[in-house]
């Protein structure tokens, strides 16, 4: 009987779409359908009660995080299913904050996607995200540590960190072998030839000085710091870019989330190899989040939603990009980058003290000044 009357209400609901959608402006898109399961113990479908939402948003702003091949191909995928403009700009996590930080009163952007969450639970502190209770985090493999208890971000990615070694360089230099531990990167053949890039821009080398942290305790964790930056040939401020030039010769060692040494190897045909750190290593969630008081947030809501769907996280490897998912039903496109040591990486710890340790590291290790 109730499913009789759902039945005829979905159809007037379908008819009435059908025609909206014959007559409305070309501008006009309407609300995707969200394929969600229904909860287990559910007997009943609840009765629709409102006319679908017609989104009149014709445009998105994108702060995007991940390399440009991904945030392009994004983009490509979102204008094509929903006839959305999307407008985007690829910037590292620290810059990020920093923009949304400073466009507090005038938000450019509509939603954040991508980037270690440690900058989200910052923005959050600071009061620059929006929350949202979006239907599709029932998707999530592990909505506990996936997302956000009060729902201000989600994570749509995890990625690992790892050492990405020149075998050229180790060719040349025999008795080298590639680095396996934190401890190897202070051995003297490393110094001035280990590569990261600069936790104040960079959410992959603030991932790795917070994991340093973690593993050592704060204060032989400074000290270690201290001994690291040492060895540093030049920061970079993009996360990803020490493989790419270590990859071509200009140090030895970089440090850079494991995807992305995976990307230069196979894609790039860089001559690298990849090792992890065998006492423990840290890894990022990819966050996205909605900004406060964005001036297209129909438009950022249906991202925010697409985003958390099997079939848009499927497209990452289409774009190089080999994070593993956060939500169920997506094929891994490299599980082993997930099979190794992983310390309990503390991400609400790591964000609320994102801006003490940055300033720190800055000022009493090294500026932030040339960055490459
Ligand atoms: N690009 C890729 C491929 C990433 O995995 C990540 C991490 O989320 C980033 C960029 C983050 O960039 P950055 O370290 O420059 O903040």
């Amino acid at each position: 009987m109730v499913s009789r009357k759902l039945s005829i209400l979905m159809v007037i609901v379908l008819m009435t779409v059908a025609v909206l959608s014959a007559c409305k402006p070309a501008a006009e898109t309407e609300v995707p359908v969200v394929e969600t399961e229904p909860p287990a113990e559910a007997t009943e479908a609840p009765e629709p009660t409102e006319e679908p939402v017609v989104i009149t948003d014709t445009e998105l702003n994108v702060l995007c995080t991940p390399q440009e091949q991904w945030c392009q191909g994004m983009k490509q995928e979102f204008e094509a299913l929903y006839g959305i403009t999307v407008n985007y700009v690829r910037m590292s996590s620290g810059e990020s904050l920093a923009r949304i930080q400073a466009e507090k009163d005038n938000p450019q952007f509509d939603i954040w996607w991508g980037g270690p969450i440690d900058s989200f639970v910052a923005a959050k502190g600071e009061g620059l995200l929006e929350a949202y209770d979006s239907p599709n985090y029932a998707n999530l493999i592990d909505p506990v540590k996936y997302k956000d208890p009060d729902n201000y971000w989600v994570g749509i990615y995890v990625g690992t960190l790892g050492f990405a070694t020149n075998t050229d360089w180790l060719a040349a230099n025999p008795g080298v072998a590639a680095p396996t531990s934190w401890d190897d990167l202070l051995k003297p053949e490393f110094t001035g030839q280990v590569m990261v890039a600069h936790p104040s821009s960079s959410g992959t080398s603030y991932t790795a000085l917070a994991t340093i942290l973690q593993i050592r305790g704060e204060e032989a964790g400074w000290e270690y710091l201290k001994q690291y930056a040492a060895q540093m040939s030049q920061y970079t401020k993009s996360g990803a870019a020490p493989a790419k030039f270590v990859g071509q010769g200009e140090a030895a060692v970089a440090i850079v989330f494991s995807h992305d040494i995976v990307n230069e190897i196979e894609n790039n045909n860089l001559p690298l190899v990849l090792t992890f750190p065998e006492e423990g290593t840290g890894y990022e969630i990819g966050g996205m989040g909605l900004i406060k008081g964005a001036a297209h947030m129909q438009a950022a809501k249906l991202w925010f939603d697409w985003a958390l769907t099997p079939e848009a996280q499927a497209l990452g490897p289409v774009y190089a990009a080999y994070q593993a998912p956060t939500v169920t039903g997506v094929e891994l496109s490299h599980p082993e980058l997930l099979e190794v040591n992983l310390i309990d990486y503390d991400f609400q710890w790591a964000g609320e003290h994102k801006k003490e340790f940055v300033d720190k590291f800055t000022n009493e290790i090294a500026g932030a000044e040339n960055l490459k």
